[in-house]
């Protein structure tokens, strides 16, 4: 077994539950969370984030939260917090904790933090450690400086607390507009001057006359982010608080608002402690909202679920499975490094997932006739094969060997080259190519027909009624060529799908490139097919490998009862090629 991939996060954990840093009365030891903005849907960049902090949890007996991050009004929908909700538990986890203690239900939404935000807010302005800024963003912008360039301090850095009070209880109670004030920390006299521009006092509170998804318009008034996070974390008792590292920078205010709202006695000790983990870079994909909104907007895919989208409803279409996504994120890691990881490795775990697990079948994607001259018309002989060639116990799948078949169209040559084992047409007196048409019989080529373009159309074998896989007569022949079919008569047509990598460049949005570009034109086919009967009664989400070809899914939206579209997950082996 290869060697486990590096996660310093469970060390630190470990570490924590050996010297029983957040033992406490009636919590686990161990609460992680997962703090979503409902402001549009995941991709494979969140599932990271969700296996890192509900494996976790799970991993060492801890809970962890689903808390929606809804502090933006404008940008926040209830769809979009069905869909996330929906995303998580088809991952496959579950804030539903079972316990030993604090088990329940651990769902959460900053939004509900609401009034305790304002309370605490109010304790900061009564301390002396927020002020009610009244500068332009303009002045604002001007007044902070930059990087190695000291801020000032506002011209309103001074006033009372009681003006303070009055105007923040102003701001809240709607009587001024978007912009006019804003509650900004001060976390020490010097402040402006720190070389972390978010030390220089950050907002904290922002005007906003906006209908929220939750909370109606019961505030004109929103908490920033960088505030409400780690109250929220406070609140919920959450012990280790995970995020990517360009929050890096925005851990020491963290840190000082939780020190100073212990301080007065809203937090008992120990606080939650930030760590950060280097994101996850998948190559050949991009993940900007933005972007995966345009290419939507635009039309380039066909909704935020198309199989080509890494979202992970795009992901659930396609058919990549929850635990070929959780086996990629544990491979990948949980490093301090900034890096890139081929796409090839979450194809290749969804590939290892679905190998033992998905049942054959044969699927015919580029039909061409065979028709078996010797085979009287009308009759069929029933051949069987294993469901699994690994899992007996799953049984066989019966189709029918009749006249008429459907073969792969690269499964005959005209003119053979060297090494092509497949069907071939006499010469001269040399016979043509004996090929074991796969679970049925051997059969030998004897012509084919051809249209007035010179276009293949049909092939013509016979075949060795001795032969059939299975019995005794089987052994004698020997043939070089195995191939699939199915038979035409009772075949099930089918529309499939052949998904491919959207963008034929790695990094197809890195250094100003222009994403749109590097749009792969074969990122979809789609193919009439002729499957294996069976294949009929396949239910949505069903998937399957079809030989040769690679596994497939039933599509979620696409099929209809007794007629599934099958998608393309991903290739048998790694064949992507520029
Ligand atoms: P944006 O900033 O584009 O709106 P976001 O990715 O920050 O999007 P959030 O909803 O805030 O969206 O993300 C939820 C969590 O998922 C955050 O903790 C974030 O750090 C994490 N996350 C997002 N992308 C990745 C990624 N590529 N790898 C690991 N974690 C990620
Ligand atoms: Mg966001
Ligand atoms: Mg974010």
């Amino acid at each position: 077994a290869p060697a486990p991939a590096p996660n310093f996060l469970r060390n630190i954990v470990e570490a924590d539950l050996a010297a029983g840093t957040h033992t406490r009365d009636g919590l686990p030891p161990v609460i992680t969370r997962f703090p979503p903005e409902p402001n549009g849907y995941l991709h494979v960049g969140h599932a990271k984030s969700i296996y890192t902090n509900f494996g976790l949890a799970r991993d060492f007996g801890g809970r962890c939260h689903l808390r929606f991050d809804d502090t933006n009004p404008e940008k926040e929908e209830q769809e979009y917090v069905d869909s996330i909700i929906d995303s998580v538990r088809w991952l496959g986890f579950d804030w539903d904790y079972k316990g030993p203690v604090g088990a329940g239900n651990h769902l959460y939404f900053a939004s509900d933090y609401f009034d305790k935000l304002y309370e605490m807010a109010e304790y900061l302005i009564k301390v002396g450690k927020a002020y009610v800024d009244s500068q332009s963003a303009e002045e604002m912008k001007n007044t902070r400086g930059g990087f190695g360039v000291a801020g000032t301090n506002s011209p309103f850095r001074n006033r009372s607390v009681e003006e303070n009070l009055q105007l923040f209880r102003d701001m809240k109670a709607g009587k001024f507009k978007d912009g006019e004030h804003l509650l900004r920390a001060k976390i020490s006299e010097d402040a402006m001057s720190s070389p972390n521009m978010n030390m220089r006092d950050p907002a904290i509170y922002r005007i906003r006359h906006a209908h929220h998804h939750r909370t109606g318009d019961d505030w004109c008034i929103y908490p920033m982010y960088d505030y409400t996070h780690p109250i929220s974390d406070a609140l919920e008792n959450i012990t280790h608080s995970i995020c990517t590292l360009e929050f890096q920078d925005h851990r020491p205010f963290y840190d000082w608002l939780l020190e100073v709202l212990s301080e007065g006695g809203f937090f008992k000790k120990p606080v939650p402690h930030q760590y950060e983990f280097a994101r996850l870079n998948l190559t050949y994909i991009v993940t900007s909202k933005r972007k995966l909104r345009q290419m939507v907007e635009e039309g380039i895919v066909d909704g935020w679920d198309d199989p080509r989208l890494p979202t992970m409803a795009g992901m659930r279409r396609r058919g990549f499975t929850p635990e070929g996504i959780q086996l990629m994120c544990e491979r990948t890691g949980v490093t301090k490094s900034d890096g890139w990881i081929d796409f090839g490795v979450l194809e290749g775990a969804v590939r290892e997932d679905l190998d033992p697990k998905a049942p054959r079948a044969i699927a015919v994607l580029r039909p061409l006739k065979l028709i078996v001259e010797n085979f009287p018309q009308g009759q069929s002989v029933e051949c069987t094969s294993p469901v699994h060639p690994h899992h007996p116990e799953l049984g066989h799948r019966t189709f029918p060997f009749t006249r008429e078949l459907w073969i792969e169209e690269e499964d005959f040559m005209e003119t053979p080259t060297k090494g092509y084992f497949r069907f071939t047409p006499p010469v001269g007196d040399q016979p043509g190519a004996r090929v074991r048409l796969k679970y049925g019989f051997v059969a030998e080529c004897t012509g084919y027909d051809k249209d007035e373009n010179g276009k293949v159309t049909a092939v013509r074998v016979k075949y060795f009624e001795d032969s059939k896989s299975g019995t005794p007569g089987a052994d004698t022949y020997k043939v070089k060529g195995n191939i699939t079919w199915v038979s035409a008569e009772a075949a099930l047509p089918a529309e499939v799908r052949l998904y491919d990598r959207l963008f034929t460049e790695e990094k197809p949005d890195a250094g100003g490139k222009d994403f749109k570009e590097f749009l792969n034109p074969k990122a979809l086919e789609i193919v009439q097919a002729y499957l294996e009967p069976g294949l009929k009664d396949a239910a949505a989400e069903q998937r399957y490998q079809f030989e040769r070809h690679g596994y497939f899914v039933a599509d979620r939206v696409l099929s209809q009862p007794g007629k599934p579209v099958f998608n393309r997950i991903v290739t048998l082996k790694d064949s992507w090629a520029k």
